[in-house]
């Protein structure tokens, strides 16, 4: 898998502020927020994106959302928005997998 600007900032090579971090993933705020809270929940494992997901990650995507919704919920959001993208097509940008937590408006359905 190719290295992503997810992969700098997990290694420390590029500044991030972690508003929650384990042993499995890291959360920061997304640099350009489509909505009043927009947090990044990302693995440190190398996925790429959930559809390259096996049943050896399957522990770790339930976590990943567990963790998204405790900081919802935390910054007093009881209405979120979790999103992950996977692939170019679906507007992934970034090739490591991350779940888009986003809340502090309302949503429209079905999605752009
Ligand atoms: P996606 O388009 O689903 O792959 O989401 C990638 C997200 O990463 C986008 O919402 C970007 O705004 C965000 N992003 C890219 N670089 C950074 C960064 N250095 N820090 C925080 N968020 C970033």
């Amino acid at each position: 898998m190719a290295d992503t600007i997810f992969g700098r900032i997990l290694r420390g090579e590029v500044p991030a502020h972690f508003l929650h971090q384990d042993e499995l993933c890291v959360a920061f705020a997304d640099i350009a927020p489509q909505a009043p809270f927009h947090v990044l929940v990302v693995p440190r494992k190398a996925v790429v994106n959930i559809g390259a997901a096996t049943e050896v990650e399957r522990d770790l995507l339930g976590h990943l959302q567990l963790v998204g919704a405790q900081l919802a919920r935390a910054a007093g959001h009881d209405n979120f928005r979790m999103v992950t993208n996977s692939g170019a097509e679906a507007g992934q940008s970034v090739m490591h997998l991350h779940i888009h937590v986003l809340a502090g408006r309302a949503f429209k359905w079905p999605p752009g």
